[in-house]
């Protein structure tokens, strides 16, 4: 088997980590949130998830739904740490790593005789490492890699061949490939076009008549699992942006504010995921009909803390104070410098995570419980 390619997704990360720390909580329905009448839940463990708790659902619903709901606040610093651990192991295993955020990567694993056994040692060695565990997937491409890795989870690995694709994923929303969001799905669901089948197999006049004569055939590829095999190995990235289109233009100002909120968040994991920080922070909003804007602020220094791009991005929006519905709102974080707090990771005696500076701090002075094997439980 040659040109593989790994997925590598950590298993509720923030969640997981902060389990580590807690390990009381295990088992628990846990939520790692920006708690607050606007928060929405950034990471949920699995108990929560049997709730119906997820990520991204308002904090007010999770409680609703699972009153018994214990909430963490996010400890960005502490998950980048966790990050690099886990990135460290991976580029043991190739030299070819893409970081796609903090908690997940693509791994080259073309040349491996037998791929299946290297992405078992992957999981085995970033278990030892941070006592953590993932999903893998494997595939011929990043595309099938990616939707392989979701496929088995926690702690799944599958694989997703040419052959296999369709038996494996064809009966499933076509919205489950990257790409195809709200609007793309109600446009395939007005041509008859449900599963990943229905686009895979859909007649050549159905796509290129509703999406045109590009974006048609691009989507057929989509359905089919075709993919790039390129990895964007290098971090020398001049900025990161993320952007959601509404399915309904937005008129909401509290809508619009948790939307900018939730972008800026993942621009700064994202940011923190590849251990850099930037400067300018850009706010693009797409008023109804295509008209964009884009208004941007250079800070004094260098950021990927979610509170400042947040509080920056959110300004924007209030100054723009848009006078006609929204279609579309992104953030952007340009400027991009390598973050020189990166610290690496040290656990202290007491079990807590502690920056790799200074000296050693007196666990027991500060009145933390320590005892015999908090040291081998906490390995992060
Ligand atoms: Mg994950």
């Amino acid at each position: 088997m040659e040109g593989v390619i790994a997925h590598v997704d950590m298993d509720a990360f923030y969640v997981s980590i902060e389990m580590l720390r807690h390990p009381e909580l295990r088992g628990r329905p846990v939520v790692v949130a920006h708690d607050g009448p606007r928060g929405v839940v950034t990471t949920a463990s699995y108990a929560a998830r049997r709730f119906g708790v997820h990520s991204a659902l308002p904090m007010v619903t999770a409680r609703r739904r699972c009153p018994d709901l214990t909430v963490l606040p996010v400890d960005m610093a502490l998950y980048t740490r966790g990050s690099k651990k886990v990135m460290e192991t991976l580029s043991d295993f190739s030299a070819a790593v893409e970081v796609v955020g903090l908690d997940e990567a693509y791994v080259d694993l073309s040349g491996s005789p037998v791929p299946q056994s290297r992405a078992r040692e992957i999981k085995h060695r970033i278990s030892q490492a941070t006592r953590l565990v993932c999903s893998i997937g494997l595939g011929p491409n990043k595309l099938m890699a990616k939707i392989a890795s979701d496929l088995d989870k926690p702690d799944g690995l599958f694989v997703l061949t040419d052959e296999n694709w369709l038996e494996s994923v064809g009966e499933k929303p076509a919205s489950l490939l990257p790409g195809i969001g709200p609007r793309t799905s109600e446009r395939l669901r007005t041509a008859g076009i449900r599963t990943v089948t229905d686009l895979a197999r859909a007649p050549d006049g159905v796509l290129e008549g509703t999406f045109g004569p590009r974006h048609g055939p691009a989507l057929r590829e989509l359905g089919n699992g075709v993919g790039s095999t390129a990895l964007t190995t290098e971090r020398a990235r001049k900025s990161e942006s993320r952007e959601t289109t509404f399915p309904h233009d937005v008129t909401d100002r509290g809508r619009m504010l948790e939307t900018v909120d939730a972008l800026a968040e993942s621009v700064c994991r994202s940011l923190a995921g590849h251990g850099v920080t930037g400067r300018t922070v850009t706010l693009k909003i797409r008023l109804t009909p295509w008209r964009t804007h884009t208004r941007s602020r250079t800070l004094p220094s260098a950021t990927c803390h979610p509170g400042t791009v947040v509080g920056v991005a959110r300004e924007l929006l209030e100054r723009f104070n848009p006078q006609a519905p929204v279609r579309l709102l992104g953030v952007g974080v340009a400027g991009l410098v390598a973050d020189e707090g990166y610290a690496p990771l040290n656990v202290g005696a007491d079990g807590r995570f502690e920056d790799g500076e200074g000296p050693e701090r007196d666990a027991s002075a500060e009145g933390a419980p320590s005892g015999p094997g908090s040291q081998e439980r906490l390995a992060l």
